[in-house]
């Protein structure tokens, strides 16, 4: 079994669980929660489907741009007014 971090003349280095890669332990190569170390690795991170798909529909979203529906509740609100 492969250590999780190893220590290099350069300093802490994590493995990443899906490229099996070790990275230095920052925010330059890993996303980090409340100071806890995310895995994948970001370039990992970056090649997930759900990550990816995202990006597709956020494209997707801006070139159509899809208007905000508020205009209803504005109307709705002077009623009761
Ligand atoms: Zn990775």
């Amino acid at each position: 079994m492969a250590a999780k971090t190893i220590h290099t003349e350069l300093g802490k280095e994590r493995r990443c669980s899906k490229c099996g890669d070790y990275w230095p332990e920052d925010s330059e190569f890993f996303y980090s929660s409340r100071g806890v170390i995310q895995q994948p690795c970001k370039a990992c991170y970056a090649e997930l489907p759900s990550r990816k798909e995202r990006k597709a529909n956020q494209v997707k979203a801006q070139k159509l741009h899809i208007p905000v529906p508020c205009a209803g509740n504005i109307s709705l609100r002077v009623h009761q007014a």
